[in-house]
């Protein structure tokens, strides 16, 4: 296993319910360090662009503006195996499927305002860091 880095996001539905330190709680419980955190506003064109992937599938609009409609965080975490291992701390992407013990089995509201973001592979792992992060931001 290699020391790898994955973009992670807290969504708008957890940031407006203050769960933000809960949430970090579970990754660095689980040996994931934060090494590059902010907390800001996407306008609808950034959320439209970081989710360009998913621009033919029917809930992109309602995506784009649930990602836009308050606050996020948005973070780098490090650690071995980090891109599966966020994956699994994450639960599945609905929360009624989600594994108990997982962060949207216990803090997601729906499919949609599911708590967070975790890149799905390495790869995309790369190019999410850069869309939000340069390299001075993050501190191992
Ligand atoms: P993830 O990798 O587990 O986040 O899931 P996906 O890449 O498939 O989807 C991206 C995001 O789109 C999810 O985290 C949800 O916020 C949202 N999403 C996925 N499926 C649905 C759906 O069926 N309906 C709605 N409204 N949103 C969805």
């Amino acid at each position: 296993m290699a020391i790898e880095r994955t973009l992670s996001i807290i969504k708008p539905d957890a940031t407006r319910r203050n769960l933000t330190g809960a949430i970090n709680d579970r990754f660095e419980k689980r040996g994931l360090r934060i090494v590059a955190q902010k907390r800001i506003r996407l306008s609808p064109a950034q959320a439209e662009r970081f989710y360009e992937v998913h621009a033919q599938r029917p809930f992109y609009r309602d995506l784009v503006a649930f990602m836009s409609s308050g606050p996020v965080v948005v973070q780098v975490l490090e650690g071995e195996d980090a891109v599966a291992l966020n994956r699994e701390i994450m639960g599945a992407t609905d929360p009624a499927k989600a594994e108990a013990g997982s962060i949207r089995k216990d803090f997601a509201e729906s499919i949609e305002a599911n708590s967070v973001h975790g890149s799905d592979s390495p790869e995309t792992a790369a190019q999410e860091v850069a869309f939000f992060f340069s390299a001075i931001e993050m501190c191992p």
